[in-house]
């Protein structure tokens, strides 16, 4: 799994890092809003985590650009502006879910989670019938083991 984190604040951004590493996550770290934007654009990721308030371009103005591409990668917005009116503007711009500074490692972990659980629900079914199953996403068909009859 691929995050992105654009954050501006070295701090934070390699606390998230280290967290998601030892979690078993790629994560790549850009400071500004137009690297951001940039490395949003060229390389797929999972889940991308917006600062609102960066150099070059401020992350509202980041993620309404990544949507009008088209690309649909999860964004969490990580943000110290938190009010309710913040957070509605947010996810009007499309963003999936909100996280107000400071935040828990554990809770920001959660709802990333719970947004690649999101993903996987959308995948097509897998169809099962007389102990084979069949996964149009993957292409495979497997024989059902489940231990003896
Ligand atoms: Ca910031």
């Amino acid at each position: 799994m691929r995050v992105l984190i654009v954050e501006d604040e070295e701090k934070v951004s390699s606390f998230i890092k280290k967290g998601l590493e030892s979690e078993g996550f790629v994560v790549e770290c850009v400071a500004d809003g137009i690297a951001g934007l940039d490395k949003a654009t060229e390389s797929s990721f999972d889940v991308i985590i917006l600062d609102l308030m960066l150099p070059g371009l401020d992350g509202l103005s980041v993620l309404r650009q990544i949507r009008q591409r088209d690309i649909n990668t999860h964004v969490i917005i990580l943000t110290a502006r938190a009010s309710v009116k913040d957070r509605i503007e947010g996810l009007n711009n499309g963003a999936d879910d909100y996280l107000a500074k400071p935040f828990s490692f554990g809770e920001l972990l959660a709802r990333i989670r719970a947004l690649l659980r999101r993903n996987s629900d959308n995948k097509k079914p897998v169809l099962s019938f007389d102990g084979l199953e069949i996964d149009p996403q993957k292409r495979e068909v497997r024989r059902n083991c489940r231990g003896p009859k």
